[in-house]
């Protein structure tokens, strides 16, 4: 087992930034959007940085910085407004993050965010904790591509980096499909993963301290379709308790030996035999982890605030069962070919339906526009109203 990053192991003293000061996140997408909530709802002012001036997250910010990840500019003034900045987004670069560590608290710091960007960096660490993961060859030059080994295949060709809901990965049946698949992804570094046999899929979301404390929020399952996350239930209706412990007991491994400060999410295949694989890791909140805003006490956008400013971690406590769907561009679709706004009027008149719309201007087919959260008593209350709003909705049955 390696060691924890030296900062984790010292137990580096925790900022204390107080309320009334201004927090700043990089990316201003849906994720940095509901940073900004839980930012405010505690009293902290807030920037974005985004070059986009419509942003999700931009639209609710006290203050947004209208540039691009790596523009000096753009940097020296969010630095300039914050007293500490978070990401939203993986693939922030690293540099930006060093430059912005240099003068304020940053978390997570930009080494921890450099692993997570990279699939061949991240299994390595997965192995390095003791957590399986899929069968790879990493594909970087034509002798690679030749030299893969046959229990391979069938398999998934992902980018090495960049990629998200998805994008970037191909399946691949044999060799020469390989060979096609690589020169689509404009032979980039790639990981080329066996096909696993899957039985279902879940997730684990953990925040960690600057002082290594740690909480979790319960197991969550997940069911993707054509790669993007469609509906996460919680509890999760197929883990039993000890499948549960291990995928936690998993995470936070993960977390502490990448000495991350933050919230950080970990996939997790579980295969036809039981095993437990882990699949990839995002070092900030994640999509499966959007039910607890509404059916925990402390939502992980609330741990993403609380690591940043060095405020108490207290373990989430999940009050209601819940079934999260995502709301994507397609249900704009679903009467034609010009957009028309579904059904919410309907939606909204169902118990237990919270309603999260991310105010992008534009819907896109596979675009994430929001996403639904039906809480009840119970796991099959739940269900039967997700599956009442899915139906209005024109999502598919789960
Ligand atoms: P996101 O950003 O939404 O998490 P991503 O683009 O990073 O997605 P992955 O998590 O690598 O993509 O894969 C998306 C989905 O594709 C997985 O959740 C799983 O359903 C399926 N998948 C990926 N890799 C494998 C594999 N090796 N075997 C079987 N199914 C896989
Ligand atoms: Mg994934």
């Amino acid at each position: 087992m390696t060691q924890p990053a030296a900062s984790a192991r010292r137990g580096r003293p925790t900022p204390h930034i107080a309320p009334g000061a201004t927090l700043g996140v990089m990316g201003g997408g849906q994720l940095g959007r509901m940073f900004v909530h839980a930012a405010q709802q505690l009293g902290y002012f807030t920037a974005v940085l985004d070059a986009d001036p419509a942003s999700p997250a931009g639209r609710v910010a006290h203050f947004q910085v209208e540039s691009g990840y790596l523009d000096e500019a753009g940097l020296a003034q969010l630095a300039q407004r914050c007293d500490a900045i978070t990401t939203e987004f993986e693939n922030i670069p690293a540099a930006a993050l060093e430059r912005l560590a240099a003068t304020r608290v940053v978390a997570p710091a930009a080494q921890s965010v450099a692993i997570c960007q990279d699939r061949a960096l991240e299994k390595a660490h997965f192995e390095r904790c003791g957590v399986g993961c899929a069968p790879y060859a990493l594909i970087d030059s034509q002798a690679g591509l030749g030299a893969v080994a046959q229990q391979l295949l069938p398999g998934i060709l992902k980018s090495a980096r960049l990629g998200y809901d998805g994008k970037g990965q191909r399946r691949v049946a044999d060799a020469a499909g390989l060979a096609e698949a690589w020169d689509a992804l404009h032979r980039q570094p790639c990981v080329l993963e066996a096909l696993l046999p899957l039985r279902f899929e879940i997730s684990v979301v953990v925040a960690r301290g600057a002082d290594g404390a740690m909480v979790h929020l319960p197991v969550q399952q997940n069911l993707h379709r054509d790669g993007i996350l469609a509906v996460t239930q919680v509890p999760a209706p197929d883990a039993d308790p000890a499948l549960q412990q291990r995928a936690i007991d998993a995470a936070r491994h993960i977390a502490a030996e990448l000495g991350h400060v933050g919230v950080l999410c970990v996939e997790f295949f579980v295969l036809d035999d039981g095993r437990l694989v882990a699949n990839e890791m995002a070092p900030r909140p994640h999509n499966s982890g959007h039910h607890s805003i509404d059916a925990c006490d402390l939502s992980q956008f609330e741990l993403q605030v609380r690591t940043l400013v060095g405020a108490a971690l207290v373990m989430p406590r999940q009050h209601s069962a819940a079934v999260m769907l995502n709301l994507l561009g397609d249900l704009w679709f679903a009467r034609g070919e010009t957009p028309t706004e579904p059904r919410w009027h309907e939606v909204l008149a169902l118990p237990g339906v919270h309603l999260h719309l991310y105010n992008k201007l534009e819907a896109r087919r596979g675009r994430k526009m929001g996403h639904l959260t039906v809480t009840a008593t119970e796991p099959c209350g739940a269900r039967d109203v997700a599956l009442r709003a899915a139906a209005l909705l024109g999502i598919a049955p789960f």
